[in-house]
């Protein structure tokens, strides 16, 4: 993991030969429209600066180079030490196993309410059942009782405090 990382960080930092400026005028126009491929997190501003890059030719593309779209975003994300998939923490309860209303088991939510799968406390000791958690609504296990609840991930907001 470490080496793919490595070599991926090295691959970004080989030169591009330069392109051949052979655009007519008006291809050029739109060449300088086109977005630029992020070739890092910071430089991701939609889904349009997600298409790979090209690789030299007689080479191999890397993943850097061919990687589009969320797998792109994702090895940007990996390059960073920053795992884009992953939500967050749940947060277990403070003074119950299970989860009650008062202290339920926290779960991470980009939306006002995500589905939990409960398996019950340890895990598998009762069939996964699910249903909806949400920020102002708890969801409760019809199987063991256990109260979960989301909070919201944003740009500046934390995990609730107890
Ligand atoms: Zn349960």
């Amino acid at each position: 993991m470490f080496a793919l990382r490595r070599s991926l960080l090295s691959a970004g930092r080989i030169a591009r030969p330069q392109q051949v400026a052979r655009f007519s005028s008006a291809s050029a126009l739109l060449q300088h429209k086109a977005v630029k491929p992020a070739e890092k997190l910071s430089e991701v501003t939609g889904p349009e600066s997600l298409i790979g890059t090209s690789a030299a030719p007689g080479t191999v593309p890397t993943d850097l180079e061919q990687e589009t779209g969320l797998a792109r975003l994702e090895l940007l994300g990996k390059m960073d030490g920053i795992d884009i998939f992953d939500l967050g923490p749940v947060i277990r309860p403070q003074h119950s196993v299970k989860g009650t209303p008062d202290d339920p088991i926290w779960v991470p939510t980009y939306d006002n309410s995500r589905i939990v799968g409960c398996s019950g406390t340890p895990h598998g000791s009762h069939e996964v059942q699910w249903f909806h958690a949400g920020v102002d609504k708890v969801g409760r296990c019809d199987e063991c009782g256990a109260v979960y609840r989301a909070y919201e991930l944003g740009a500046d907001e934390e995990a609730p405090h107890h």
